[in-house]
């Protein structure tokens, strides 16, 4: 199988492909396969072939499009990577990912720059550093779409690292393929979508509708960024029929304009768990909201509901996609009975072969009888499916995961702090937000709140700096030693501004 955009383009090369949302500029498939053979041709000509590692950081537009087409194109292994992350975070998953070459543009090049001296570094815009290459002068070479069979790898994406090592998924042709069969059978497809894409490109809310839409014949709209206003504009201005959000973002988006477009026909939401409130606006404002359950080691979804189960079983993620076998278990793996809550199990076409060069990892969660999630949930008697929590302490803020290990080990390094614990307190606007209670080297000379802050910053992406701190003479413990999370909550709830 080639690329999906050199399939598409034979059967509707007139449709359109992408439409940039800020701009309104569009590309039909046939245009945007020109532009996807001109940058595999200059990927080409600075050398780099199947089986390499392409790691692109980048802001949403036409030349990350062009990327992530090309690199299928050329058989090269995609690496999509945040452009909110820093640059040693960057630096560190180029090195776990084995990345060959580093794509950027103008706003990340500095960040590129600063995080690697091992690899080329290209730049889709006018380089403004000595020594990163200029995509656009590059004359292309010709070349021709590479076979891929379904076992290959086509994509390597970070999760948020429950340890605070952040674990490089494999994601397979067949992966890919099996969830966008998988995902139109359960909320239908047809070539007349409009899908808006506000997600980061570096989760598969995001990349997927990109990279599903050529397989499709979907037109793809493509936001820069995140803003509720703009995003709820856009699905009107453009008669968008399809968006993925994290519940925060919906939230966001039905407080700044009350309802969405009538044009809208399917609203995936996942990532975190909906409040119910959430679900109850959708149901008094007819969004047709599909709540879903999923994780990168799946290639996304899991299971989806229809908004008619989710407006009368509020809270539900619904039943399993096609090919896909859920399990409810023990902590020995024996299945549990209905309303009895366990841990999910995953097995189907969709269940990422395992972690890239972490075996260790990939023995822990990944087997024979299945992916183990780490998820707790349970399903009802009609088989409908509820998620409870994470067997971990993760936080989950606006959509974005943060691991409090890596943060309190922030803290702990400045020098004004002898100890911290990180935990996320519920929060209205963002799900949770990250707090942390910190014990002061000096009980005298506390840490100063700004310097704090100043501190995680220059360590750490914006969104895992903590929110909340709070200080205090000893974390409490439990009677095993380890720290009362618990009691850390309450805590911190209590000293919420
Ligand atoms: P890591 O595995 O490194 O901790 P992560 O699991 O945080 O990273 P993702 O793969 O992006 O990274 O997130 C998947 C997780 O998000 C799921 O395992 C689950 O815990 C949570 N999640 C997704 N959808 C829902 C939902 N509908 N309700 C509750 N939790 C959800
Ligand atoms: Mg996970």
């Amino acid at each position: 199988m080639r690329d999906w955009l050199s399939h598409r383009v034979a059967a509707t090369p007139d449709r359109q492909a992408l439409i940039h949302a800020a701009t309104g500029d569009s590309w039909t498939f046939r245009e945007l396969d020109a532009l996807v053979d001109e940058t595999a041709g200059q990927l080409a000509a600075l050398g780099v072939e199947a089986g390499d590692h392409l790691g692109v950081v980048l802001t949403p537009g036409i030349d990350y499009v062009r990327l992530i087409h090309a690199a299928t194109r050329l058989g090269a292994v995609l690496v999509p990577l945040s452009d909110r992350l820093t640059a040693d975070e960057i630096g560190r998953n180029v090195e776990l990912a084995d990345v060959t070459t580093l794509v950027c543009g103008e706003s990340t090049e500095s960040t590129a720059v600063e995080a690697t001296t091992d690899v080329p570094v290209v730049s889709v815009d006018d380089p403004r550093w000595e020594g990163v290459i200029n995509l656009s002068s590059i004359a292309p070479k010709r070349v021709e779409p590479v076979g891929w069979s379904l076992s290959e790898t086509m994509l390597l994406l970070f999760t948020s690292g429950t340890t605070g090592t952040p674990k490089a998924v494999r994601l397979t042709m067949g992966n890919l393929l099996a969830n966008a069969v998988a995902g139109a059978f359960r909320v239908g497809v047809s070539r007349d979508d409009r899908w808006l894409v506000t997600l980061s490109l570096h989760h598969m809310g995001g990349i997927g509708p990109i990279l599903r839409g050529p397989l499709y014949g979907t037109t793809v709209v493509l936001r820069e960024g995140f803003d509720a206003g703009g995003a709820a504009d856009d699905i009107g201005k453009y008669d968008v029929t399809g968006v993925s959000l994290v519940p925060t973002m919906l939230t966001r988006m039905l407080d700044s304009r009350g309802t969405l477009s009538d044009s809208l026909r399917v609203v995936l939401l996942g990532g975190a768990p909906a409040p119910d409130e959430l679900i109850e606006r959708c149901r008094n404002y007819s969004v047709p909201v599909h709540p879903t359950y999923g994780m990168t080691e799946t290639a996304s979804q899991v299971a989806t509901a229809t908004p008619r189960e989710a407006f009368d079983d509020v809270g539900t993620v619904g039943r399993p996609l096609y090919f896909t076998d859920l399990r409810v278990v023990d902590e020995d793996g024996t299945p549990v009975e209905p309303g009895t809550p366990g841990e999910l199990v995953v097995s189907g076409p969709t269940v990422s072969p395992g972690y890239y060069r972490n075996p260790e990892a990939t023995a822990d969660a990944f087997s024979d009888a299945g992916l183990r999630t780490g998820d707790i949930g349970y399903r009802d008697d009609d088989g409908l499916l509820y998620v409870l929590n994470r067997k971990d302490d993760r936080i989950i803020t606006g959509g974005e995961n943060v691991d409090p290990g890596e943060v309190a080990a922030v803290l702990r390094d400045h020098p004004d702090v002898d100890d911290a614990t990180v935990l996320g307190v519920p929060d209205a606007e963002w799900g949770e937000r990250v707090a942390a209670l910190v014990v002061p080297a000096d009980p005298e000379n506390p840490p100063d709140d700004e310097d704090l802050d100043a501190f995680c910053r220059e360590r750490l992406a914006g969104f895992k700096c903590p929110r909340l701190v709070a200080t205090a003479d000893e974390l409490s413990r439990t009677v095993s030693g380890t720290v009362d999370r618990e009691a850390v909550r309450e805590r911190l709830v209590a000293a919420k501004p």
